[in-house]
């Protein structure tokens, strides 16, 4: 008998059908001795239709930011109590939760909280009676009582800090594929589900872009120790296990997958001084305004000026260009340059550590296809580049062939 936290996504709970389906699945578990605890996401897309609703409003401000989350917070309530019903209908004592009835706490940064602490109390009795806890993911209670989501995508974090807090054999993200992939199969068919994969590769693909899991539930995961596993909703496959590095064999490929956004915009501030000091003046009035930066690049001065590239969230660009033209006038900058019409691809690989070449080789496949680079940053398992959007398919699939990713032997 393992606990098992079972998280369903919003594709796999879009209609009563499919929670049909879901709620066989837990019987199944049930049914295998296992004690089943499930998360569960808001239906399809209900999510971006709240978001639309609450942009006819257009209200703007902290108040506004604080009711979004009671708004957002709304489709994973519907969810719980569906499936909690379907779960009596065949015969399990289910109960619904949302975030404040467990509680889940957080801190209080509204549409990005940090899970704080999981009472497990409830959840433990309803487990000792041979209840099924149905919990809402994406949402906590602030320390002010206040309802917080987690940012899209959030549910994940939710399974696996329940999972922590309830100290679970497994926590199991059940999606629209059948695990995590090479790289998005959606966009390049060739892409091959993996049996395995490390934290950090994992941690590093959802940062830079592979929204099969939630930045923070891997980090989560990590350090709490909670075993996760990415399977599928609809085919019954083992799916992909996230696991420490020394659990891999030795000889792990040089790339493991490859992720990409296009969720990124780009700003350059052309002819500015190649003097100490004017990186952090460009910079400051973007951090204040809360604009998080990616990449960074500076190019060598020439005659005593240089440019300056970074890129920020897309929905970031208009603030962050406006700014930047206030920095511009103040130290006496050319002109600022802006593009919206980027994407970010990054290969990501932990046998990267030990093999040099590799971004050489990355660029040869980019320069085959004629695909320009326009920006690139590197760390220790993870080289990123920005291209023009149109050609982000082609990059992908070129990468994908050109280091062997569908081939390489699993381990
Ligand atoms: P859910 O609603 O179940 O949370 P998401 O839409 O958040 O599902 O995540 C699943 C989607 O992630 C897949 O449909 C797929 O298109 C996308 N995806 C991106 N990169 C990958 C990858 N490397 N492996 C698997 N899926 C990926
Ligand atoms: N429903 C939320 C979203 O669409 C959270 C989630 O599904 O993980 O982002
Ligand atoms: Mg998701």
């Amino acid at each position: 008998m393992a606990r098992l936290v079972m998280k369903f996504g919003g594709t796999s709970v879009a209609n009563v059908g499919l929670i049909e389906k879901i709620a066989d699945r837990v019987v199944k578990s049930r049914a295998q001795g296992h004690e089943v605890i499930v998360v569960v996401s808001a239906m399809g897309h209900e999510t971006d239709r709240l978001v639309s609703l609450a942009e006819e409003v257009d209200a703007g401000g902290a108040d506004s930011v604080r009711e979004l989350d009671v708004l957002l917070s709304t489709g994973e309530q519907v969810t719980t109590a569906l499936l909690a019903m379907m779960l009596v209908k065949k015969g399990i004592t289910a109960k619904s939760y949302q975030g404040h009835q467990i509680k889940i706490l957080t801190d209080d940064a509204h549409g990005r909280a940090r899970v704080m602490t999981v009472e497990e109390d409830r959840l433990l009795a309803d487990l000792a009676e041979q209840r099924v806890p149905v919990i809402a993911g994406f949402q906590g209670i602030s320390p002010s009582g206040r309802v917080t989501t987690l940012g899209r995508g959030g549910s994940d974090t939710t399974a696996v800090a329940v999972a922590s807090a309830l100290q679970a054999d497994e926590c199991q993200i059940f999606t629209d594929v059948d695990g995590v992939f090479t790289t998005d199969p959606r966009v390049v068919p060739e892409a091959r589900c993996m049996s395995r994969i490390t934290f950090e590769e994992m941690l590093e693909l959802a940062s830079s872009g592979s929204k099969v899991l939630h930045t923070r539930a891997v980090e989560l995961a990590n350090k709490n120790k909670v075993a996760l596993r990415v399977l599928s909703s609809f085919n019954d496959v083992a799916g992909t296990l996230i696991t420490s590095e020394d659990q891999i064999m030795m000889e792990a490929p040089l790339i493991s997958g490859i992720a990409f956004t296009k969720d990124e915009a780009k700003l350059t501030l052309r002819g500015v001084k190649d003097q100490p000091g004017i990186a952090s003046k460009i910079l400051a009035p973007i951090s204040e305004a809360s604009i998080e930066v990616d990449m960074i690049v500076q190019n060598t001065g020439a005659d005593g000026n240089t440019d300056f590239t970074f890129t920020v969230q897309r929905s970031d660009f208009q603030t962050a260009h406006q700014l930047l033209a206030g920095v511009a006038r103040t130290i006496e900058a050319a002109e600022v340059l802006g593009d919206e019409r980027i994407a970010k691809l990054s290969i990501v690989g932990v046998g990267m550590r030990s093999h040099a070449g590799v971004a050489t080789q990355m660029f040869e496949i980019l320069a085959k296809e004629s695909i320009n680079i326009q920006v690139i940053s590197t760390s220790e398992i993870k080289i990123s580049v920005v291209i023009d959007e149109k050609y982000l398919e082609l990059a992908a699939r070129a990468l994908h062939a050109g280091f062997g990713l569908e081939v390489v032997a699993e381990t």
